[in-house]
Parts: C-alpha cells; sequence; structure tokens
C-alpha cells in the first residue's frame, strides 16, 4: 500500500458517519499520502461554512492530509472551484476528438421523450441515442450548453474494484451517453474529478459503493483523454437500522453531533456506532 489518495467531500452539508467510514479507510490505505479536495463546483450549493466544518471534523477524527495550498502554514484543501482552467483543457481536447457533442435536451426532455427511453438496473433514464447530432460545429469555448460524452454503445467496461472485485457496466444500457459540461458553464462531475485525480497524480480512489458505476464513466474518459487510471476501493456503504442510506436520512448522524453527544473519534471511524451497519450489496445490481 502506501499509495497517494484523496479525501473528496462536497461541501453542501455536514459531514455524516457515511463519510468518516470512507475517508477511514481511504486515510488506512494511503498510510498518509492523502490530497484533500473540496468538490465546490456547485457554487449555488455550496457553502465555506461546509468546507470550515468538514476541515475541522477530518481532525477530529484524526484524518490528516498531505498536500494542498499553504494557508499560512497550515495545509488548506485543494478546491474544484479555482480549477476550471483545467477542465476546460480536458473539454478542448474531447471537443476536437469530438468525443463530445453539444445537448440541448433536459432531464424532462428525456423523461417526456415521444418514445419511452430505456431505464437502467439503477433506476435512470439512458440518454436515448436518437438525440445524439449528426453534425456539429467545434466552438472555442463550451457556451451555455450542456456536452456530453457519446459511450460506444454495447461496450462492456470492467474493472477490479480492490473491495467489490470484477465490476461489469454495458455503455449505452447501464448508462447512456453523460454530462461532463454543465449549462451554466461549470465543469460536472464526472469530468472534474477525472481530471483532478490525474493532475493529483492519484494511485488510488476511495469512495462509496453508489459510483460504481460513475466510475465506468470515468474509465472512458482516461481513455478517451489517453491517461492512466487509478486502482478503485469502493467501501459499502453505511446503513441506519431501517437499512436507509445514511446520504438520504441523517437522523443525528453528522459527525459533529456524535461528537456532542461525546461518541470516541475512533468509534464514529470505525462505523462501531450504535444502530448502524454496511451494506451487503445492495445496490440493485445485477451482476453481483
Ligand atoms: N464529492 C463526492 C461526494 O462527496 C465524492 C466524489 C468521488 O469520490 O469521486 O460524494
Amino acid at each position: 500500500m502506501n499509495q497517494r489518495g484523496r479525501l473528496a467531500p462536497t461541501p453542501t452539508g455536514f459531514l455524516h458517519v457515511g463519510h468518516a467510514y470512507t475517508f477511514g479507510i481511504a486515510a488506512e490505505r494511503a498510510a498518509g499520502k492523502l490530497v484533500l479536495r473540496m468538490e465546490d463546483l456547485d457554487i449555488t450549493r455550496c457553502n465555506p461554512e461546509f468546507t470550515a466544518a468538514a476541515i475541522e471534523d477530518l481532525r477530529w477524527l484524526g484524518i490528516s492530509w498531505i498536500e494542498g495550498p499553504n494557508c499560512g502554514g497550515d495545509f488548506g484543501p485543494y478546491c474544484q472551484s479555482q480549477r476550471s482552467d483545467l477542465y476546460l483543457l480536458a473539454w478542448q481536447q474531447l471537443a476536437q476528438q469530438k468525443s463530445i457533442y453539444p445537448s440541448p435536451q433536459s432531464r424532462r426532455d428525456i423523461d417526456t421523450a415521444a418514445f419511452a427511453p430505456h431505464v437502467s438496473a439503477e433506476g435512470e433514464s439512458v440518454f436515448p441515442a436518437a438525440y445524439r447530432p449528426n453534425e456539429w460545429v467545434v466552438p472555442e469555448h463550451p457556451g451555455c450548453v450542456p456536452w456530453r460524452f457519446r459511450v460506444p454503445d454495447g461496450k462492456t467496461i470492467e474493472f477490479v474494484d480492490k473491495n467489490f472485485g470484477l465490476v461489469k457496466r454495458i455503455a449505452g444500457v447501464d448508462f447512456g451517453d453523460f454530462i461532463i459540461w454543465r449549462r451554466d458553464s461549470l465543469a460536472a462531475y464526472e469530468l472534474a474529478v477525472v481530471v483532478d485525480d490525474h493532475y493529483m497524480k492519484i494511485d488510488e480512489v476511495v469512495r462509496g459503493e453508489d459510483l460504481l458505476t460513475s466510475t465506468a464513466r470515468q474509465l472512458l474518459l482516461y481513455e478517451a483523454l489517453g491517461w492512466k487510471s487509478p486502482n478503485f476501493f469502493h467501501t459499502n456503504l453505511v446503513l441506519d437500522c431501517n437499512g436507509e442510506r445514511l446520504a438520504k436520512r441523517l437522523h443525528g448522524m453528522t459527525i459533529r453531533e456524535l461528537r456532542r453527544q461525546g461518541v470516541a473519534p475512533e468509534k464514529v471511524r470505525n462505523n462501531s456506532v450504535e444502530g448502524l451497519r454496511i451494506s451487503q450489496h445492495d445496490l440493485p445490481w445485477p451482476n453481483k
């Protein structure tokens, strides 16, 4: 082990036990070589107060990181909101290759299409191939239209996850053409994460099981950009006593609430808080 890893919270709320569990595993597997990155692209939903709170909660958990912009002797996090030039470079490369195309259709257009779109095992409407444009001119800038990556229909994307083993997803069936650039002219999650993990030289990405299909999408981006992909370790999700994902209902399970109740940091990190358990391949996936 001892590989470079990363912690990549989105500062739209307080960190909860699910984050603590994933970040605890990331810290163990990276043996201290961690980068902290705030995924704060969506400025309308992200809040500097949550960034500061996440840093404080991570410190309380005993998780440290080695790198980031220097903030007066302390390492601050990298912030995606400051890295748009890098995302734009990747957009240019993909646009010139014509691996991506402008796609004005909204989610509503897809859901209300005259022909019923195919719905994936995870319940997502797969973007209909009929909406792909035949011709388009590559502009210098993305403009105010979303851009999608064109997936190779029928291709099986396989990877060996360090926790789940062999994972397979079929492009065009399990997911369709996906957004890499948003209407508000910001890079979308799938692109920003790949660009950052590449430039930050991440060896192993540790994140929740709910992102397995995203990993398949991102592997297509690594290939299109000509970059080597990192290894992946997807963590089981932390569930409450009703088997619900914590991300959905927090029930007072934020790190700061548990801290206020006097729960020890190790218990929060190891997922030994009463009433919680981890998922046993609960996601609706046929090939697991
Ligand atoms: N920022 C994402 C989240 O908080 C994690 C993304 C990733 O690890 O790739 O869920």
